[in-house]
């Protein structure tokens, strides 16, 4: 869905989609470049290495596609409209990858990864990664979005704010996140154009 962003949100949208595919494209030339060494140089060792070294290659390139976020850099853009649905999904990490044995628990702790379903005006889905946090209770993690909700998400940043509704007195901003009065037209900390509704964006 198109939107009708103010100017300085648009231009960030803009830079941030420039210098995604520049970083993307020169990541996967690097990364084919040794990945083509390391063929040449690992060609003669004979066939029986083939299966193991094909499985390392794919490995090798998983890992620099999920280093250089290009997958996200793809799939993420610029969204507004209800949640429909807030999942949590929890798993264990190591904070410290030294001592990733389960004997240790105190290296250990909860990642909780929030996904938002949005409903755009449109009608069309959006499945969104809204938050990753670390520790805290996943009580709190869930209730910070609620179903119903209107949300709004600009493309390369890291946040997903929740627009205002009638009592609230805070705005929070969809650059950096910082809080600011709902009387405020730009962030207090970043000086981007604060989005307090859905019409505000979109095209009549
Ligand atoms: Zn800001």
């Amino acid at each position: 869905m198109k939107y009708d962003l103010p100017n300085d949100l648009k231009n960030y949208e803009k830079t941030h989609k420039r210098a995604g595919i520049l970083i993307s494209v020169i990541t996967l030339a690097v990364s084919l470049g040794i990945l083509a060494a390391l063929i040449v140089l690992t060609l003669d060792k004979g066939a029986a290495h083939t299966a193991l070294l094909s499985t390392f290659y794919i490995i090798v390139v998983g890992a620099i596609l999920i280093w250089s976020k290009i997958p996200k850099r793809f799939t993420d853009k610029t969204f507004c409209g209800k949640i429909k649905d807030v999942s949590v999904y929890s798993r264990r990490i190591s904070s410290d990858p030294a001592k990733p044995a389960p004997q240790n628990p105190q290296y250990w702790h909860m990642l909780h990864t929030v996904t938002l379903e949005v409903r755009e005006s449109n009608g069309h889905i959006v499945n969104h990664v809204a938050m990753s946090v670390r520790q805290s209770s996943v009580d709190a993690v869930a209730h910070k979005y609620k179903e119903g909700d209107e949300v709004f998400h600009l493309y390369g940043t890291d946040v997903t704010v929740m627009l205002p509704g009638g009592a609230d007195s805070l705005v929070l901003c969809p650059v950096c996140g910082e809080s600011n009065k709902t009387e405020d037209d730009v962030c207090r900390k970043c000086g981007h154009t604060l989005i307090k509704s859905i019409d505000m964006i979109c095209k009549k």
